[in-house]
């Protein structure tokens, strides 16, 4: 205690005390008021922060609507591919039905073309049988004519062969003259059965 008593009592020292006093003042003044200068620029951070913190709310809630939404049109969009894949099998489905009855088609054409050859064929047959039949019937009138026609089918010999034959048997193309009677009276008459025309 004496020393600082004499350290206030020496003037010389009472100036250099007061001066750092002033300092210690000044320095506490100042960093009161930095303090004060750093709390309120925290404050003014912080609302900042809150600011953005809200605007970083707003934001979220505006990404989750949209999300929202998207995940709707998603959904849409994934009913819309399940109709497409629905109506793409079903189109394969058709497709192989197509083919199916293309096959059918095609089968039912060939049916159809070989019924129509064997119609003509047949149609040419019925021509040459009509042809035949006029030619028998003109036969039938010779014989009928000659005034012998009894029994069994009519035939006829030629004026040298030992056979008797079908007017249309092709061993006869160069015959001429020839005569017609029934196949009992030609068997009566000891004429043989032609074994080309069989009759
Ligand atoms: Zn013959």
């Amino acid at each position: 205690m004496q020393k600082i008593k004499d350290l206030i009592n020496n003037p010389r020292n009472l100036k250099v005390i007061s001066a750092i006093l002033v300092i210690v003042c000044l320095v506490s003044v100042a960093s009161s008021y930095g303090n004060g200068s750093t709390i309120s620029k925290l404050k003014e951070t912080t609302n900042l922060n809150d600011s953005k913190i809200a605007e970083l709310e707003d934001t979220i809630e505006n990404l989750n609507t949209e999300t929202s939404e998207l995940e709707v049109r998603n959904k849409d969009k994934k009913t819309q591919i399940d109709q497409l894949q629905a109506d793409a099998k079903e189109f394969g489905d058709l497709e192989s039905q197509v083919e199916e009855l293309q096959e059918k088609n095609n089968a039912l054409q060939a049916d159809l073309d070989s019924l129509k050859a064997s119609n003509e064929a047949a149609a040419h047959e019925a021509a040459t049988q009509a042809t035949s039949a006029e030619s028998s019937t003109a036969s039938t009138e010779v014989s009928s004519s000659s005034g012998s026609s009894s029994g069994g089918g009519e035939v006829c010999i030629t004026q040298t062969g030992a056979k008797y034959h079908h007017s249309s048997c092709s061993t006869l193309s160069r015959s001429k003259n020839l005569r017609y009677m029934s196949t009992s009276e030609a068997k009566a008459a000891g004429y043989e059965a032609c074994k080309v025309c069989n009759p």
